[in-house]
């Protein structure tokens, strides 16, 4: 799992809230919103989220 803390107080209780967004959101403040992951493989991350979106689709059409 990556590790992912709070732009806004630095907790790292966050939890995915819409994951095909990767909008996240911070349980000890709220906050909600796209977060920096401290992976450092950003590119490859998009690049595997692009991917999960087109499986997505797909799976969608194949009904
Ligand atoms: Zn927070």
């Amino acid at each position: 799992m990556a590790k992912v803390s709070c732009p806004k107080c630095g907790s790292k209780r966050m939890k995915l809230h819409v994951p095909q967004t990767s909008i996240w959101k911070c349980e000890k403040c709220g906050y909600q919103g796209p977060v920096f992951i401290e992976d450092g493989n950003i590119e490859k991350q998009l690049k595997e989220s692009k991917k999960m979106e087109k499986l997505q689709k797909k799976m969608l059409r194949g009904r």
